[in-house]
């Protein structure tokens, strides 16, 4: 059975990585997409909801899994007896550092080999920061992420301005 991880922040999930996801999950017999959890970074989501965002998102692919991880990329392929990492590559300067980390994977698993899918044209420009950036301006999302978890995001953003402005007002 061929496994590949795609692993990433996700938070939240866009329609770049839902284009890289359907793509890859055609190429292996089973997709796991991990969220990688990175304990010096806080997200707008917690490494659970990004999961359940995921889940919601691929429920018709049959062979997606999602996961969450806090152990190093490579050690997990290990644990999850995966050979291949997709990662998605949206312009040049995603290239260097993402040649770097599948150095870096290989070394220290000589077992998995990166594969690069390019983006599609139409996400070349979109990143999960460009998706928080829009929502706070209260821009129309259909054209960033899946239908199924706007609301969710919006209602997220929300909740975290709020603390803000009523920390301002006391
Ligand atoms: P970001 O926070 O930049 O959106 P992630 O860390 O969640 O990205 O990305 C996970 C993987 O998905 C990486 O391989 C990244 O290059 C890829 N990716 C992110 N956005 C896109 C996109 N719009 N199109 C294709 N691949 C993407």
């Amino acid at each position: 059975m061929k496994t590949a991880i795609y692993p990433g922040s996700f938070d939240p999930i866009t329609l770049g990585h839902l284009n890289i996801i359907k793509r890859a999950a055609r190429c292996f017999d089973k997709l796991i997409v991990c969220v990688m959890v990175n304990s010096q970074k806080n997200g707008l989501f917690t490494p659970e909801e990004r999961v359940e965002l995921i889940r919601k998102v691929v429920s018709q692919l049959p062979n997606v899994e999602v996961d969450a991880s806090s152990v190093l990329l490579a050690e997990y392929a290990r644990q999850r007896r995966a050979r291949v990492i997709v990662k998605g590559l949206r312009a040049v300067s995603d290239f260097e550092s993402e040649v770097q980390m599948a150095v870096v994977n290989r070394k220290l698993n000589p077992n998995v080999d990166t594969m690069f899918l390019p983006s599609n044209e139409k996400y070349t420009y979109l990143s999960s920061t460009v998706v928080k950036e829009m929502v706070r301006y209260g821009v129309e999302l259909s054209d960033f992420i899946p239908r199924e978890i706007i609301e969710d995001v919006k209602r997220k953003t929300v909740q975290k301005q709020r603390p803000e402005e009523n920390g301002r007002d006391s």
